[in-house]
């Protein structure tokens, strides 16, 4: 059969960092601390959930904007964390995943031409979403190693034509969290502007010594002009699941909603049943800060006699290593051979920024069962 003469229209679109170095993981069977996930399971009385309302005959689609019921439930969960309100009914919509709804905001936002800051390192999937809308990424790099927004450099690259921020806190991959003094330079910076800000706030419930998560619903002049947009995946340990949601006023949540009906129209009908139950234990996420510092604690002592200089990580569930005093290599080539002749595998930071800037840095993913954690940690104290 004869091919069509097609040219792509994404030539410069490669496969996500995170599935190649998962099958190269898996390929040479190595611990794979690269793509975040958690190698345990979630909580039973969850799945069972699940089962208890897919028994009930919830199996047919949602409504659009999500089932009410979890709607509601995110909306007093909002209000009591960080005290505003969002209408459940007009404020909230639930997705597949945060990624659909980082790419819903994107679509329903950007114009062929405009500007979106974005902080390097970035989580991966921004730039192409930016790009599929025709919008042009304006990078900003934080600083290294501590990752620190540089608000001057935010403030000289805002012109007519920005028309957007993409935020992340805590930060994917650098674990670097949003402070009080962040969220006061940006406010002075887009006051008197319509920038729109979209958040993604995935790792809500993971910041550690006691640092506190400051979502951008916190603040009500940014909450204002903000998608703030968050996952389950993470803080249930289901991220096969795939729902998300957005949270934003009236305005922003009626034209992410045209786009949203089309592109998936709603998610997953029985599990946001089973989260809308669950969320009433609020001790599960108030708990989980807790449940990860202790293997961010137990990986980090336990990479004290290695030759890899540990970054500060105040949340998330990755720490980045340095490893600077081992090798020259670029940070792609370093991971291969990790993974190759180690048996270990990471994320080389570089391909998360526009120049693939080499500060010789990996990200290691320490939602892992202890053992695996020591195992790993073993290894990387022998390079
Ligand atoms: N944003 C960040 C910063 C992430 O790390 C991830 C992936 N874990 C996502 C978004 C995507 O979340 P989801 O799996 O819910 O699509
Ligand atoms: N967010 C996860 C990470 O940063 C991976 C998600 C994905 O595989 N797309 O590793």
């Amino acid at each position: 059969m004869k091919n069509i003469n097609f040219v792509s229209k994404q030539p410069d679109i490669k496969l996500s960092i995170f599935a190649v170095m998962t099958q190269l993981a898996n390929e040479h069977g190595a611990i794979n601390l690269s793509q975040g996930f958690p190698d345990f399971d979630c909580d039973e009385k969850l799945t069972d959930l699940v089962t208890k309302y897919m028994k009930k005959g919830h199996n047919q689609y949602a409504p659009m904007p999500g089932v009410p019921e979890l709607r509601e439930a995110l909306s007093a969960k909002i209000r009591s964390l960080y005290q505003h309100k969002y209408d459940h009914e007009k404020e909230i919509t639930i997705t597949a995943g945060a990624t659909q709804a980082l790419f819903t905001a994107f679509t329903a936002i950007i114009n062929p031409g405009d500007e979106v800051i974005v902080m390097e390192p970035w989580y991966d999937a921004y730039i192409p979403m930016i790009e599929y809308n025709g919008g042009i990424p304006v990078y900003i790099p934080l600083s290294f190693p501590d990752f620190k927004i540089n608000w001057s450099a935010v403030k000289d690259s805002v012109n007519k034509r920005t028309k957007a921020v993409i935020l992340n806190s805590p930060h994917n991959p650098s674990g670097s969290l949003l402070s009080e003094n962040d969220i006061d330079k940006l406010n002075e910076i887009v006051k008197d502007t319509n920038i729109m800000i979209i958040c993604d706030e995935v790792y809500e419930h993971i910041t550690f010594d006691k640092k506190q998560h400051n979502s951008l619903s916190r603040f009500p002049e940014l909450a204002a002009r903000s998608m703030v947009i968050n996952s389950f995946g993470k803080t249930y340990h289901t991220t096969g699941w795939k729902i998300g949601y957005c949270a934003a006023p009236e305005y922003l949540t009626n034209e992410f909603r045209k786009a949203h009906q089309f592109m998936v129209f709603a998610a997953n009908t029985p599990i946001q049943y089973a989260y809308a139950e669950f969320l009433e234990n609020r001790d599960i996420y108030g708990k989980l800060n807790h449940f990860y510092q202790k293997k961010r604690d137990k990986f980090r002592t336990a990479l004290k006699s290695s030759r890899f200089k540990v970054l500060p990580c105040s949340g998330t569930y990755f720490q980045l290593l340095d490893y600077s005093d081992i090798s020259s290599e670029k940070d792609m080539d370093f991971a291969v051979r990790l993974i190759k002749e180690n048996k270990i595998a990471s994320v080389p930071v570089s391909v998360f920024y526009k120049n693939r800037d080499n500060n010789r840095v990996l990200r290691f993913c320490f939602a892992k069962q202890d053992h695996i954690l020591e195992e790993a940690a073993d290894i990387l104290c022998r390079i």
